[in-house]
């Protein structure tokens, strides 16, 4: 029997010490919605949706009850539906193409750019049909995709554009921060996100009155408060709580992601010189890190053996969604999307939030490269 070496665990996310230094003014925002007793929807949530619109820059924001629903929500706002093909990477969490799917939709995946892991335009230009009906980009791990290149390809073919930016949070394209370049864009506020609640919540953003007037009806029956129904909605709604938390959250998010950028600064430095792929920001882009991906053949062995080391590295994602079980009616098969294929073998996420220590980082570190040089590989 060999002795266990305790070992210092590092998440790969750490909720708790952020709760921690904001504890008191998220106490004070809780027992306020208690105290008003508008657990659903209501003052909290109103003036989060206000704030977080301007946050984005743009004029409405439409809070729901998750960021698959948000999406979902999105589609349908812009009529999309069964018959139409919806455009999207096969990279992303498979909650970009169920709600595709959701919308009776088609998913059509296209291939992804090496270095930032989000969509390819010239493969997305390929992809359209007459049935194309829009481009769903997805900013994934915190780097907007490439905006320009598929704004052109939207407008040259007459698609409408969607931003899944449920990752990406503050992040910015040629200066401009996603949630403002397409008809529509899609936030998750998974507790573990950049921008994260004590729960499930989501929203969409947008330009578009219409479609933020029917959002506000569809995630709430087909109705406005107590007013008539008007069509058949759903129950999308966010919670009280969810938007009190989140608007003093929202306060820190620039700082947060800020700290974020460090880290992965502090990582890149550090990691220097190993045979691995680092994160790499386009010239265009300024990403929030909502995950920090590198990229190795010897994937599978070098997260076993940070879990050796109590670093609780995770896979995003295990699998393609173009690959997944119940996507193979739509006739995908190995091979078709080169480049997704290679890369989901190949990335690790190492742990990644603002929290995090130097320390840690350098201890992360040094683990990565005693992998390399102990000849593990
Ligand atoms: C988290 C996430 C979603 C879904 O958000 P939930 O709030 O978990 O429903 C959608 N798309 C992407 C890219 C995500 O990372």
């Amino acid at each position: 029997m060999t002795a266990k070496v305790p070992v210092q665990e590092i998440p790969l996310v750490d909720l708790r010490i952020q709760y921690e230094q904001i504890k008191d003014e998220i106490l004070a925002a809780l027992r306020r919605v208690m105290e008003q007793s508008q657990f659903i929807l209501g003052k909290e949530v109103e003036n989060f949706e206000k704030q977080f619109a301007e946050f984005c820059g743009v004029p409405y924001c439409v809070g729901v009850n998750s960021g698959t629903s948000a999406v979902w929500l999105a589609l349908l706002a812009l009529g999309i539906g069964p018959g139409d093909e919806v455009i999207t990477s096969s990279h992303t969490f498979v909650a970009t193409s169920e709600a595709i799917s959701w919308t009776g939709a088609k998913p059509v995946f296209a291939d992804i750019d090496e270095k930032t892991y989000t969509l390819d335009p010239a493969w997305v230009e390929k992809a359209v049909t007459p049935r194309t009906k829009a481009i769903l980009a997805v900013h994934l791990y915190g780097h907007p995709a490439a905006m320009d290149a598929l704004a052109a390809a939207a407008e040259k073919h007459k698609l409408l554009l969607i931003e899944d930016a449920a990752q990406a949070h503050g992040a910015r394209y040629r200066g401009k921060k996603v949630g403002t370049f397409g008809h529509a864009a899609c936030f998750s506020f998974f507790p573990g996100k950049n921008l994260g609640a004590y729960g499930e919540a989501g929203a969409v953003v947008t330009s578009d009155k219409v479609a933020a007037e029917w959002m506000r009806k569809m995630r709430n029956h087909g109705r406005l408060g107590k007013s008539p129904h008007e069509f058949i909605g759903f129950n999308c709604r966010m919670e009280g709580m969810q938007g009190a938390v989140l608007g003093v959250k929202l306060r820190y998010l620039d700082s947060w992601n800020q700290a974020r950028r460090e880290n992965a600064r502090r990582y890149h430095e550090k990691l220097q010189g190993l045979p691995l792929v680092l994160p790499r920001e386009s010239e265009d882009a300024r990403s929030v890190y909502h995950l920090y991906v590198v990229r190795t053949a010897a994937r599978d062995a070098l997260h076993a053996f940070l879990h050796e080391q109590g670093i609780r590295s995770q896979l995003h994602y295990e699998t393609p969604n173009h690959l997944m079980p119940f996507y193979r009616k739509l006739g995908y098969q190995e091979g078709n999307l080169p480049v997704t294929e290679k890369v989901y073998r190949e990335i690790l996420s190492l742990p990644m939030y603002p929290e995090l220590s130097e320390s840690q980082i350098d201890f992360i570190a040094a683990c990565i490269r005693k992998f390399f040089d102990g000849g593990t590989r």
